[in-house]
Formats: C-alpha cells, structure tokens, sequence
C-alpha cells in the first residue's frame, strides 16, 4: 500500500488524485493533505480520507479546522505555514509526494520531499521552471523516481516505455513534440485580445483546471514553460522541443526517435488519466475517465503556432536560451500579472508586455542555490507589482476613473482553492 502526502489537495490535480485513491482504497492510504485557504473543500476531504495531518497558510484557519475536525471526533492534526508544508512533504510514515500547489510556493515543499527520497509525482510545473537546475541535481543526488503529471510530459514519459533519469537525454530520442490546445482565445481576433475578461480567458476548450493555469493556457505561456519543464526533466536541447498547435487535445506529446518512427499517447482530456498512470507507476489503474471512440474524435488537426498571438511562448524560449535565473524571473512576474489580470488590474494584452519589461530590468544570475532563486523570484515580483500599479495607473486615466468590475463581484473563475 502507497502512503501518500497530496500537497494542494483542494485544487483541480488534488481533487482528481483523491477521486482515483477513493476508487482504490486497498492501494492508497492517506498520511497528509495540504490547502491555502479552502478550509470547506479540506474538512470535506479530512472527514472521507482521515488524513494524519493537513497543512493549511494561516494559523486563524488551521484553529478554526481544528476545532471543526474535534466536534466531529476527528484526531487529524492541523498545522499551518511554509514550514509544515516541507514537514508534510518529508514525514518517515510516507513515501510518495503528490506535488500539486501551484505556482512558486510548491517550490520549497517538493524540494523537501525530493530531499527526504520519496517517489515524486509532479504536477507542479512552476517548481522546476524557477530552479530547474537545482532541481534536477536534487533529484539526481537523491536517486528519487521522479513521474511527470503534466498531460504532455507524462504523454512522453509514457512513450519512453515508462523510464527516464531526470536531466539525462533519453536513448536514441532525435526530438520530443509537445501538443498545444491553443487555450480559450485560440479564434479570438487578434484585434479584440485586449479586451478578454478573466472569465472568458478561464474557459478552456478541452480542460477544467485551477484559473491560474488556464489563463496560462489562454496566453501559451503554459506551453513555454511546459517546454522549459521538458528542457530540464528529459535534459533534451530548447531545439529538440517542437511545439505544434493541436486543437482536439487527443495526442497528448510525441517522441521522434532516430530512426524516423514516433510513438505519441492519445486519451481524453482527462487529468485522472495521467494522474493514474502516474500513481500505479510501473503498472496501471483503472479510472472513470471517459474512453476515447476514434470514430467519433475522426479527425486530428495539427497547425503552426501563430507567433502574434502567443508573445508569451516567446518569452519563455527567450528565457530559457539567457539561462540562470532568467525563467525563475519570468515566472515570478507571471504569476503577478496572471493575478493582477484576474483581478481587473491589467488587460490580457499586458500580460506578456508586462512580463517582458520584468525579463528585460533584471538581470539573471547563475542558478547556484535556493537563496538565489527566492531572491530573484521576489526581486521580479516587486518590480512587476510597481509596473502593474503603473499599467492601473493609465487603464483608469483612460477610462475615466470608472472600475472595470464592479465592486464586489468576482467571476467564476476567482473561486478560492
Ligand atoms: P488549483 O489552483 O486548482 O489548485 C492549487 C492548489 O494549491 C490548491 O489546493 C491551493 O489551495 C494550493 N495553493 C495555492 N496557493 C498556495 C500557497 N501560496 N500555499 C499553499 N498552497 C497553495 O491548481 P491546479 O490546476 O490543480 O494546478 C496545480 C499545479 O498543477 C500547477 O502547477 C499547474 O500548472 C499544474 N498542472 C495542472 C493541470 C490541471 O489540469 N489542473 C494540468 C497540468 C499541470
Ligand atoms: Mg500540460
């Protein structure tokens, strides 16, 4: 039987790992389960999986879990904050580590379990596009199996008949493809990009996933730090990464080898899917996921990525070539602009300008410890707080003043995870 932390166990990737684990009782048990603030979703989760412990940020939260988990004569344990996170992730009592918070808090958390040597399935895309180099030497030294979660990479990962060393170019492999939806503005004309409203940028065609990376998926930044997470986890060059643009999100990423022949994982969009794979890792597990009738898909299309579209997947090659600490700044203000877009601040256009003014003000360095990446990581997002507040500054000079949402609503899209 697995033990298993799930770290962001309320989000999109937590939610789907707990519905395969609460299908397969008699393989998975439960140790700990960690949230930000969706302390309803996480009491939900404590009273079916019964958790040792669960993490939460705040210590207001954890007391009000806590007290909630006793009257229903619960003995899970409720801890908060940065340092219970990387306890979670590293307890003796566990040996596999769900990495699925996003953005750059999962960073500290999983490179707490990789360092505790335990089997790492890793959703957290963000963790290895800050301190891929680091991240990948952990790894190494720690001898960790480390099993991709993201749909492509697990896609290759399969290809490569389940087996790689992170940072090691796979045997005999010419290049890797990865697929790409095109996200929800992929029909949008160019010309009314500028006025996207966080909701309509959440609506993914073929995925349901958290909002920030659904807004990542609208601006293909996904994408470019998809191929930095394939850069760094199969040690292959930024040239022997293709990205092509595939609209039905049936082949999940393909592998070319050297003899011409390329083997590519079709599936339903369906994270539970890779999520299992994953999981039951060397074998496989059945799950409700729905199974794909060729017949009915009929048709696969396969078309260039339109540059003026996706500055942002620019952007991404562009760090990665500057190399060091460059990715790390990238996706520090990313995530400061995806917010600041969310919340009205900024239009979606200024996503990537903004983004690019932050790469372009900061210099990288080598990436030769923690302390590095967390200093770049805030020295990028102060700066790009102080250039969303200028960008706000002008929309509202330009509008007259008028909020662009109105007081106290908040789309869909914003839902606390
Ligand atoms: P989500 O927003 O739905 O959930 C994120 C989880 O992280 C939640 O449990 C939330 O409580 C927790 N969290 C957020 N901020 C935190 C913080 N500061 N401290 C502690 N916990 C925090 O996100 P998601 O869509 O499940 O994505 C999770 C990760 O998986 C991301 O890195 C994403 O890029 C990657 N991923 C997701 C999908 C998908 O289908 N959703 C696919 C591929 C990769
Ligand atoms: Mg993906």
């Amino acid at each position: 039987m697995k033990a298993l932390t799930i770290l962001g166990s309320t989000g999109s990737i937590g939610v789907n790992t707990l519905d395969i684990i609460g299908q397969h009782p008699d393989r998975f048990k439960i140790i700990a389960l960690t949230a930000h603030h969706n302390i309803e979703l996480l009491f939900k989760q404590c009273i079916q999986y019964k958790p040792t412990y669960v993490v939460v940020s705040t210590e207001k939260l954890a007391d009000n879990l806590q007290q909630r988990l006793r009257e229903r004569s619960l003995s899970t344990e409720v801890l908060f904050g940065a340092k219970a996170l990387a306890d979670v992730a590293s307890l003796s009592e566990i040996d596999t580590v769900m990495a699925a918070i996003v953005g750059a808090a999962g960073l500290l958390p999983t490179l707490s379990a990789i360092k505790a040597k335990k089997q790492v399935l890793l959703a957290n895309k963000e963790a290895l596009v800050m301190a891929g180099p680091l991240f990948i030497e952990e790894a190494k030294r720690s001898q960790i199996t480390l099993l991709p979660i993201d749909s492509e990479h697990n896609a290759i990962f399969q290809c490569l008949y389940g087996s790689f060393e992170p940072g090691i170019p796979p045997k005999e492999v010419s290049k890797i493809i990865l697929t790409a939806s095109g996200g929800a503005l992929r029909n949008k004309p160019l010309a009314q990009l500028k006025e996207t409203t966080p909701l309509e940028a959440c609506q993914h065609p073929n995925w349901v996933m958290g909002r920030k990376i659904s807004i990542d998926s609208a601006t293909l930044m996904n994408k470019g730090f998809e191929v930095i997470e394939a850069h760094f986890l199969f040690g292959l060059s930024p040239d022997q990464i293709e990205v092509v643009l595939h609209p039905q999100s049936i082949i999940h990423s393909l592998v070319e080898y050297l003899d011409g022949s390329m083997l590519a994982q079709l599936g339903s969009p369906d994270m539970r899917i890779p999520i299992s794979y994953a999981l039951a890792w060397p074998e496989r597990l059945e799950n409700a996921a729905a199974r794909l009738d060729l017949l009915k898909v009929a048709q696969l299309d396969f078309k260039p990525i339109e540059a003026a579209r996706y500055p942002c997947l620019d952007l991404a090659m562009q760090a990665l070539k500057i190399g060091g600490t460059a990715t790390t700044i990238l996706n520090a203000a990313n995530e400061i602009m995806v917010q600041a877009f969310l919340e009205g601040k900024i239009r979606f256009t200024e996503i990537a300008s903004l983004n690019q003014q932050v790469l372009e003000k900061i210099h990288s360095r080598p990436v030769v410890s923690v302390e590095v990446i967390l200093e770049d990581d805030s020295l990028a997002r102060a700066v790009a707080l102080e250039m969303v507040e200028q960008a706000q500054k002008s929309i509202l000079i330009a509008m007259g003043f008028s909020a662009r949402r109105r007081e106290g609503e908040q789309p869909e899209c914003m839902q606390n995870t």
